[in-house]
Parts: C-alpha cells; structure tokens; sequence
C-alpha cells in the first residue's frame, strides 16, 4: 500500500499513441488527446485535474498512472536575472534546470543525465561522474516547469530551450530524441524545432546517428581547444573521438537549409586563449557552415584554470570574426552556480545543499 504512489507510472514522457494503449481499445480515441494535452499543453498537476475525463476513466487512471511533475525542491536567484532550479526525480535524486531570461529572448537551459561521464577537466559537472541517464518525461519535464513557473508560452519565438545542463546529451540519445519530439509536438508543447539546440563533447557515432532523424534539435559542439594534443589534455575523450575525426563528421552531418553548427570554445587564460589557438580555430573550422560561441571560464572550486582577461577574449575572437561569425557568451547566473560547466547541484554559497556526495 506504502509503495503505490512509487509505482505509478510517470505519463509525462508517454508519446500520444502509448497512452492510447494504456487506455486500450474500449476507449474512444479523443480520450488520450485529451490526456495528452492536459499534460503537455496545460501543465496539470495531478491526474485528478484533468476536468475533461469523466470521473470514473480519472479514478481508475490515477490508481496505475501519475502525471510525473518533476517536483521543486529549491531555486536560486542570480543578480542578473538567471534563475536555477533544483528539481527532484521520482527516485529522489535532483536534477538542475536554468532559465536566463534576456530582453528579446529567454533560454531554458536543461539536463540530460543526473551527472556526467565525460571528464572535461574544466567542468563542475564532470566531478559528480555519472548517476544515471534522464528518461524523456524527465528532460521534456524540466521544460514544463520553467515555463510553467515563469507564465512562458513555448510557442512563442522568445523561447529557446538549450540542452546543455547537467550531463552528455549524445550518451542519452534515444530519450533525448523522445524528449524532443515531444517538446516540438504541435498538438503538445508546441516549441519549434528552430529553438532547440543539443550541445555534445564529441561522440562521434551519435553524431552521423542525430543527422538520420527526422526530427532533432541543432548541433552545437564543444570544441574547446585549437590542436589535437590539447584537446587530449582538456577533454580526454578526444582519445576515443580524435578531434580531426569530429570535424570529418561536422563536415558530414546533414545540415538542414536553414541551419548552421555551432562551435563553443572555453577560453583559459594562457592555456588555449591565445591569438595563435585563434588561427589555429580557424583553420580547423575552414569549409563549415557555422559560428562559434567563445565562454570564457566559468570558475568553480578545484578547477584547475583561471578565466582570461576581456581584453584577451576580445582579441581571439578578433581573429575569428575575419572568417567565422564569432560571439561571446555572456556569463549568466556565475554567482549562483547557474554558469556554463558549473552545474552540480551547488548552494549559492559553494556547498552542497541537497546531502549527496
Ligand atoms: N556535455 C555537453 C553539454 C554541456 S554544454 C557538452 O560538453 O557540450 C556545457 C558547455 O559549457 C560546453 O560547451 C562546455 O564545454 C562548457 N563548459 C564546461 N565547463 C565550463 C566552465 N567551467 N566554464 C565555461 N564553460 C564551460
């Protein structure tokens, strides 16, 4: 009796035609639209809330299914506007989500993994290596709580949502293709597949993978490095994945016509951020359609690097901009932890306020 709550099973994540069958076939078709939609479109909170269902079809859903909110533990507000969210899974353990809200546009910045196992040595996140990957009602979830809690219409071109959060969104692929196709649903969330961008460390194979679907977020990839040795030193993934290996599959991947690749590249100071790592760049980025997005370091405890001077990003990307549209990100949420690599379940002050690891 205890456990039953635990054992409802989650519909968020459920494409329309998995909760026909949980409905079987005596049920009229319109029936799981409706489910559908008052998860995905209105954000209900409980299956009793779905006022379009007769009383008893709700009674006897509730007793197997729930709807699978991911459930606020805590957020932490940033000077500037950047909100991040803690969010607890079924199983207890916490997920983070960002919403950076700008004048023209608001980026929801959400996870794939809890944890991640690719060791960049410049990454929070790295440190915590992997706990699991999220299912797709866990990642179109942390979707549906921002902009729920903010009053945020996904439909509206304002929204981007970027995976880039907490974890590896290649080494998760199949529930983040779930996750997406039920983000950029029409009849559901409704985001379009203009406005969602998945960020990868390199995994090669799942690269040529994402080019053959249908539908799928843009690619961006963390570049990070000007050579092949340094690479090795910084993400040594590259030792699975050499880096001239990735750009033969940018150069590869099916690009849609109005797409471009994005490329980030961290800039530490005296490490990979001087005028020759810029030429080099852009001799790596040669024949590609796309632009680069420099961040410089976002600082975080035990790691190693330190961020350079606005006057040496300002250089590198000089360099850039003569061949490649070349932007820099601006450090969003840095003095909550909501930054760019410093995802890890942190404490505004540096702790660690949830009592894992
Ligand atoms: N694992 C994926 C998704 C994470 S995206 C990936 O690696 O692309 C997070 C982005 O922040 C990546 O481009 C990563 O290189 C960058 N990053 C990691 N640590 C950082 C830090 N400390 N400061 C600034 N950017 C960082």
């Amino acid at each position: 009796m205890l456990n039953l709550k635990k054992m409802a099973q989650p519909i968020l994540g459920m494409e329309l035609s998995e909760i026909r069958a949980v409905l079987g076939e005596t049920a009229p078709a319109y029936r799981a639209r409706q489910i559908y939609q008052a998860v995905y479109r209105q954000g209900i909170a409980s299956i009793d809330c779905i006022s379009t269902l007769p009383a008893g079809l709700r009674a006897e859903l509730a007793a197997t299914h729930s709807v699978g909110r991911l459930e606020p533990v805590r957020h932490f507000d940033s000077l500037d506007g950047t909100r991040r969210y803690l969010l607890r899974l079924a199983d207890g353990r916490t997920v983070e989500a960002v919403l950076m809200p700008e004048a023209a546009r608001d980026t929801i910045c959400i996870s794939t993994q809890v944890g991640c196992p690719v060791d960049c040595r410049f990454c929070l996140t790295a440190r915590m290596g992997l706990e699991r990957n999220l299912t797709a009602g866990e990642i179109a979830g942390q979707v549906l709580h921002v902009v729920r809690e903010h009053a945020l219409d996904p439909r509206d071109a304002r929204v981007n949502v970027v995976l880039m959060g907490m974890g590896e969104p290649l080494l998760n692929l199949a529930n983040v293709l779930k996750a997406t196709r039920l983000a950029t649903d029409p009849e559901g969330i409704g985001l379009s597949p203009r406005r969602i961008t998945l960020s990868t460390a390199g995994i090669i194979p799942k690269i040529a993978e994402l080019g053959r679907e249908p539908v799928r977020p843009k690619l961006a990839i963390s570049l990070n490095a000007s050579s092949e040795e340094q690479r090795r030193e910084l993400m040594p993934i590259t030792r699975k994945y050499p880096l001239k290996d990735l750009l033969d599959a940018c150069r590869a991947y099916p690009l849609r016509p109005w797409e471009r690749l994005t490329f980030e590249y961290v800039l530490l100071r005296d490490v990979n951020d001087t005028d020759a790592d810029a030429r080099r760049v852009v001799r790596l980025l040669a024949r590609l359609k796309c632009k680069v997005n420099l961040i410089a370091l976002n600082p975080g405890p035990g790691i190693p690097f330190e961020t350079p001077a606005p006057e040496r990003v300002a250089s590198f990307q000089e360099i850039l901009k003569r061949s490649v549209p070349c932007f820099i990100r601006k450090p969003r949420g840095r003095d909550v932890y909501a930054a760019c690599g410093q995802l890890k379940r942190m404490s505004a002050s540096g702790g660690n306020q949830d009592g894992r690891d």
